[in-house]
């Protein structure tokens, strides 16, 4: 494949005419000229009165502060990644507050992940509450989360959505606050948009997209999927759970966030399969199964997204996006032989499932995969799985 083409993979589809988004993006929205909403937004977020939003943040601090008592001011999410750590930074050194972080635990973890996550709760000396789902349920629900959503998540995205907000509603601490806003690239809002709205089921709508009911089938039962259940609304609001993204509110920039957390707290980048940057979702060494499913199903993969990005904020031109999609976004991640290890599944068996999975502008289409060049620098294997290897070796 020519990797340097300089134009879109799939060119019967529509791109963004600014950035490198195609059409299969769930939610985009293109405008008269072709732009889609992020790109729009990326405008928009220049002209935002950010000191008028900063006060908002402070107000809205300051009173979960006079409420909380002798309880935590608010829950942070935490992963160890670079936006949760960010969040630490601006939450607990800014502005002072004391929060519950709350971790589910996906339990993919990279080493650096693992480091990260560590190294975060030692330098913002903050208390955590961890969920961790037992591995051969995770690993069914791979399998399941395949065959059901075309793609291997399943039981990540549904328990970051649902395992704070149960933690909210039993500890009866309301403000949960996320990091990266909607509108800075999902497309799926933008910033002009009202602020504030607060939605149980966001992560179900987002990127879970079955309810764990939903989820219920062959090896898996109602059972099994308890601690996925999100809190009902009477629950959320006797509660009165809520909760904010903090790029809707401080100007977010990935980039400069990154190297000053570096710099300041120690933490780590990595090596991503199926992408050139080395900061987002370092922490799953699945992350690569997750963004190799979005492009047999739509053509696209996290490479887009960030190119997509880079293009808007002026770090690189759209033809220097399209090279990097081509190079990134087509490639076999080592993550496939972890999801086959732990499923039991074959390789052609996984390419069937996902060419059902197809949106109907991928059907009949030739998607290109590439074999990777290089083994990745960490290994493709759970953290605490290598752990255990490494001592039950020496036993
Ligand atoms: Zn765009």
């Amino acid at each position: 494949m020519d990797l340097h083409a300089r134009t879109p993979l799939f060119p019967h589809m529509q791109y963004c005419t600014r950035c490198c988004v195609p059409e299969t993006l769930e939610g985009v929205v293109f405008d008269e000229m072709g732009v889609c909403r992020a790109c729009q937004s990326s405008e928009q977020k220049i002209h935002i009165n950010w000191l008028e939003r900063e006060k908002n943040l402070r107000a809205i601090l300051d009173d979960a502060k006079a409420k909380a008592g002798n309880n935590y001011d608010c829950i942070v999410p935490i992963s160890g990644g670079k936006d949760s750590t960010f969040q630490l930074h601006v939450l607990t050194k800014i502005y002072g507050m004391k929060p519950l972080c709350v971790t589910f635990s996906h339990n993919w973890w990279s080493e650096s992940g693992w480091y990260n996550l560590q190294n975060s709760l030692e330098k913002f000396n903050v208390d955590h509450v961890a969920f961790t789902p037992n591995r051969a349920l995770i690993n069914r629900l791979a399998k399941r989360s395949i065959e059901g959503i075309g793609d291997t998540n399943w039981h990540d995205h549904a328990g970051v959505g649902a395992f704070p907000l149960q933690v909210a509603v039993k500890w009866k601490i309301p403000l949960l606050i996320w990091g990266e806003g909607d509108a800075e690239s999902s497309g799926r809002s933008s910033y002009t948009e009202q602020l504030n709205t607060f939605d149980r089921d966001y992560f179900l709508k987002q990127s879970a997209k079955l309810s764990p009911t939903q989820m219920v089938g062959g090896d898996i039962t109602d059972r099994d999927l308890y601690p996925f259940e999100v809190p009902s609304q009477e629950e959320i609001e006797a509660a009165g759970v809520w909760g904010i993204h903090l790029g809707d509110y401080i100007f977010w920039d990935d980039e400069r966030q990154t190297e000053f957390l570096e710099e300041t707290y120690g933490w780590r980048q990595t090596e991503m399969e199926n992408t050139y940057k080395r900061y987002k979702s370092v922490e799953d060494v699945m992350s690569g199964m997750h963004d190799f499913t979005c492009y047999l199903k739509r053509g696209f993969g996290r490479a887009t997204m960030q190119a997509s990005l880079d293009v808007r904020n002026g770090l690189l031109t759209r033809e220097e996006g399209f090279d990097l999609i081509r190079k990134h976004d087509p490639e076999r991640p080592e993550a496939l032989d972890y999801y086959l290890k732990i499923t039991g599944s074959t390789e052609a068996k996984f390419y069937e499932t996902m060419r059902a999975k197809r949106l109907p502008q991928m059907i009949g289409v030739d998607i290109p995969v590439n074999t990777k060049d290089h083994k990745n620098a960490e290994r493709i294997m759970p953290f605490p799985e290598q752990l255990i290897e490494k001592f039950d070796r020496h036993e």
